[in-house]
């Protein structure tokens, strides 16, 4: 796609760091990182999101995550991995081509999500209701 920044960057046309490449799938490191080695693994095919994805097309790219997310353990200061994919601009996505967020993470590093909420039985019914 022609105004992608990401699919530019896979074209080559902008710079990036890149940590790995197969036919399907290019890595980068992320500009504005969370963390040491925060990574980002996307599709080479422009596609915006998981809601417009065909499941076939993002296997490939999972291959590539697996495999990076092992290799931050093996030769980076990582204990463990956060990651994630923010759909749509109300999780926080803010370039529109689908992209795994990798975040090395290292024991009492501090970093902490908000804190847990309690599931009550009635919620859960709710949720199941919408869901199933
Ligand atoms: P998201 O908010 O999930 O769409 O994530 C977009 C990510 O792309 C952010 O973490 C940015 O720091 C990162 N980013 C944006 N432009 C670049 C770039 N040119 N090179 C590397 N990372 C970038
Ligand atoms: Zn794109």
């Amino acid at each position: 796609m022609d105004n992608c920044i990401f699919c530019k960057i896979i074209k080559g046309e902008i710079p990036s760091y890149k940590v790995a490449e197969t036919e399907e799938a290019y890595a980068f490191l992320d500009i504005g990182p969370l963390a040491y080695g925060h990574t980002l693994v996307l599709p080479k095919k422009h596609i915006a999101n998981i809601f417009e994805a065909d499941p076939k097309d993002l296997y490939p790219v999972l291959d590539l995550v697996q495999r990076i997310a092992a290799l931050m353990k093996e030769k980076l200061p990582c204990d463990g991995v956060n990651i994630l994919i923010n759909n749509g601009e109300a999780a926080g996505q803010s370039v529109m081509h689908c992209h795994w967020h990798l975040i090395p993470r290292k024991a009492g590093d501090g970093y902490h999500f908000p804190p847990p909420g309690s599931l009550s039985p009635e919620t859960a019914q709710k949720i199941l209701k919408s869901l199933r």
